[in-house]
């Protein structure tokens, strides 16, 4: 991406934290990726003023204490946080999820491919319409 800043991956699962970061290394995306596991440790990240802001979020919705779609309804409360794009990357294939995600102003909802190759393309994908979209500066 252009910009320094990290991106931040809320997700519970493990395995598929680790293939976003192998993902990433992949297409060689030197951005921190910063790993929360869940909608509450991320609102915890973002609201901690000591932290630099991300430049995206990509977002699981199936956790365990805040799912994404709550989430994303805290994150459209707070002035500082709405302005950073959401991408939803979750196994759901459910109408609902999507409808409720795109409600609540995510910039895009991509189902996780099983297959490795399938994923390195999402995430590449994902990084090149990041890397080409003006965003508006974000205050820390
Ligand atoms: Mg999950």
């Amino acid at each position: 991406m252009r910009t320094k800043r990290p991106i931040l991956l809320v997700e519970d699962d493990g395995v598929d934290a680790i293939t976003v970061s192998r993902a990433l290394k992949e297409i060689h995306v030197t951005n921190k990726l910063v790993h929360t596991a869940n909608g509450e440790e991320a609102i915890e990240y973002l609201t901690n003023t000591n932290n630099i802001l991300p430049a995206i979020i990509l977002l699981d919705l199936r956790m365990p204490k805040m799912n994404g779609i709550e989430f994303l309804s805290l994150r459209k409360e707070d002035p500082r946080i709405s302005l950073i794009p959401v991408v939803v990357l979750t196994t759901s294939d459910e109408e609902k999820d999507r409808i409720d995600s795109f409600r609540l102003g995510v910039a895009g909802y991509m189902e996780k491919p099983v297959d490795y190759i399938q994923f390195v393309e999402v995430i590449r994908t994902i990084n090149l319409y990041w890397t080409l979209s003006e965003l508006p500066e974000l205050n820390d």
